[in-house]
């Protein structure tokens, strides 16, 4: 007897459905796809219990005639997609035809829709895959569907449904990224009856990232201008240097308004801020990716959270290139950006004496949260109320624990404007500092004119040896040293093969290599500044890092990890003691490097408490 049949409809779909709705969170996902392909301008989310026992999600989109809502609850129905051509290119959230089967097939279903210009709606209900019932309704136009009791009748996925806050955690993320990535809609958000958010629709997407994420966090992220590189045009808001979190959930990337997951990305990210962030901490992004659809395929993943792209070292050069210029601008930002504060050192251009132009205003408050303050918080859930027009009505818990993120520390801004007066012997960058002592044999405490500023002499001289041998790296070439004899490296055939490649790129680095054949490399000099008693290490680390570049990335980036290793081994440490006029010297060096703000390992070399901070704490003004 033969053993194979075909599955029911009801079944396949429950099938189908493992993969798309693998919880509320995806539902949602769904439905706000749809809508936003139906071309609504609101969309009302409405969650309760988690969404097991209600999601409902409606808008004021085009609406279906009743023959469509009919069809639009079978398996591979679309009214996106018609042939293969148009599967090479989409331009919708939605193709595959599976969500709304899949989901009728989990729950019990309920769809009402209407033309705009129809004179009734339609009604469907559907428990568990089987229709139940199609009537006319009076609804209003556009649609509304909802899900109750999800995976009633498939109690083995039900068991794995996390608690309900895990599960609204997940519905409130999944919000936030298509508020985001559509600030021109109009968006609610509803948990048990309650409302959460309500963001109007708007043209300003840091109006939209304020509303969601609250102003705290909204005022320290830097503009991201669109430049389009490769044929990738990215713009947004990023994080500065040293703002990072220990999770990955606020680093947003889109592709075409798709909140999308993909290596390229990640890496270009990654590249981009390099030695401003620390290790396994991530970055603040909301970046915005636009680009042909052709020249990618979102057909990969069945939830449509990854894409494959064509030319996947193009993106990522672009968005690491991105990044770059933006942290680097950052150091000369204008005055009334978000984050233009009144810090009165703006070392723009090395090569003049910096002045600091005019005096520092009165009274200056950072908004920049200290270091206790900001451990107690979490991210998203537990920002403050947003301001209005955006309201936030109640805080939610966190998808994960999380661990608190990283000290603030000084953001660079714009010297105040307009200038006014020249003081009459040029000062030195640093020279507003006021050194006060040494804590702890490491923290250096200063007096700016805005308050108290904490430097570490360790990660400080760090920042400054990693930048001078940097330099030296680029202009004239490290300093090397020729071995007595040549060195023999015995080297694996794939690691052989990168570094015959890239012998121009080692030369660089101060290692003057030559092929000798049978995966051997005979090696004449060394860098000065790197152990030599182990060159076989010291080529390890370089193949990892050849490997790990792309194509396209600057060969200049290769090696900065391995400076970064070797300067922390030189420079001075905690403990050293410094007299003031090293000290002095030290803070000079540090401010005239391009990233002042952080060692190259990305932790922070200064961290600022402003008077308005201290004011705070001491209760001198209401927090
Ligand atoms: P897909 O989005 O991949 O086409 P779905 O199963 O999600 O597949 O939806 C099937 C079809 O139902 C869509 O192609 C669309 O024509 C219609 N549809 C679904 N949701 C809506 C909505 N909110 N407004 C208007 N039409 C909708
Ligand atoms: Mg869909």
């Amino acid at each position: 007897m033969s053993k194979i049949r075909i599955l029911s409809d009801a079944l396949a779909s429950q099938v189908a459905a493992g993969e798309v709705v693998e919880r509320p969170a995806a539902v949602v996902r769904e439905l706000v796809e749809n809508s936003l392909d139906a071309g609504a301008t609101h969309i009302e989310v409405a969650v309760s219990r988690g969404g097991s026992s209600l999601i409902r999600v409606t808008d004021n989109g085009s609406g279906m005639v009743r023959e469509d809502a009919m069809l639009s609850i079978e398996r591979h129905a679309t009214s996106k997609i018609k042939t293969k051509e148009d599967l090479a290119a989409i331009y919708t959230f939605g193709f595959r035809g599976e969500a709304l089967p899949s989901i009728a097939s989990v729950g019990r279903f309920r769809l009402l829709t209407r033309e705009t210009n129809a004179l009734s709606g339609t009604e469907i209900e559907i428990h568990g895959g089987k229709l139940i019932a199609v009537r006319d309704s009076g609804c209003a136009p556009g649609t509304s569907i909802e899900l109750r009791s999800l995976f009633y009748n498939v109690p083995a996925r039900r068991k794995f449904l996390r608690t309900e806050s895990t599960e609204w955690a997940h519905v409130e993320q999944q919000f936030r990224l298509h508020a985001i990535a559509n600030p021109q809609v109009a968006f609610t958000l509803i948990k048990d009856d309650e409302p959460v958010f309500h963001l109007p629709a708007t043209e300003n997407m840091m109006e939209r990232i304020r509303g969601l994420v609250g102003d705290e966090l909204a005022q320290r992220l830097l503009p991201v201008m669109e430049v389009e590189r490769f044929g990738v045009a990215i713009h947004g808001f990023i994080g500065g240097p040293g703002f990072s979190r220990s999770n990955k959930q606020m680093q947003l990337t889109f592709l075409n308004g798709r909140c999308i997951e993909s290596p390229s990305l990640h890496y270009g990210v990654r590249e981009g801020y390099h030695t401003t962030l620390m290790k396994g901490q991530y970055p603040v992004t909301f970046l915005f990716v636009r680009m042909d659809p052709h020249a990618y395929d979102v057909n990969v993943h069945p939830a449509k959270k990854e894409v494959r792209f064509h030319d996947g070292n193009a993106v990522r050069e672009a968005m690491s290139r991105a990044i770059q210029d933006t942290l680097n601008r950052s150091r000369a930002l204008p005055q009334g950006h978000p984050t233009g504060r009144s810090v009165p050192f703006v070392p723009e251009d090395k090569a003049e004496p910096i002045i600091p132009i005019v005096p520092p205003p009165q009274q200056v408050e950072l908004p920049i949260p200290v270091a206790e303050k900001s451990a107690l918080r979490r991210d998203w859930s537990e920002l403050p109320v947003a301001p209005s027009p955006a309201v936030r009505v109640s805080p939610a818990p966190a998808i994960e624990q999380e661990v608190a993120p990283p000290a603030a520390h000084f953001v660079p801004s714009a010297p105040p404007t307009p200038p006014v007066a020249q003081p009459s012997t040029p000062k030195q960058p640093g020279d507003e500092f006021k050194i006060l002592g040494v804590l702890g044999k490491l923290y250096v405490l200063m007096e700016s004119p805005e308050g108290l500023v904490l430097m570490d002499q360790h990660a400080a001289h760090e920042r400054v040896l990693f930048e001078k041998m940097r330099t030296a790296m680029e202009t004239e070439g490290v300093p090397t040293q020729r071995l007595l004899m040549p060195l023999m490296l015995h080297v694996s055939p794939r690691d052989y093969e990168l570094l015959s490649r890239n012998l121009p790129s080692l030369a660089k680095l101060g290692i003057e290599a030559e092929p000798f054949g049978a995966n051997t490399l005979k090696i004449d000099t060394l860098p000065t500044f790197m152990r030599t008693d182990d060159p076989a290490a010291l080529l390890s680390q370089v193949v990892d890092e050849l490997a790990s570049l792309s194509s396209k990335s600057s060969s200049l980036r290769l090696g900065e990890d391995m400076i970064a290793t070797t300067v922390c081994r030189h420079a001075v440490k905690a403990n050293d003691h410094l007299r003031e006029p090293e000290l002095a010297s030290l803070i000079r060096d540090l401010m005239q490097c391009e990233m002042p703000y952080c060692c190259p390992h990305g932790r922070p070399t200064l961290i600022q408490i402003s008077y308005g901070e201290l004011d705070k704490k001491f209760g001198r003004r209401a927090p």
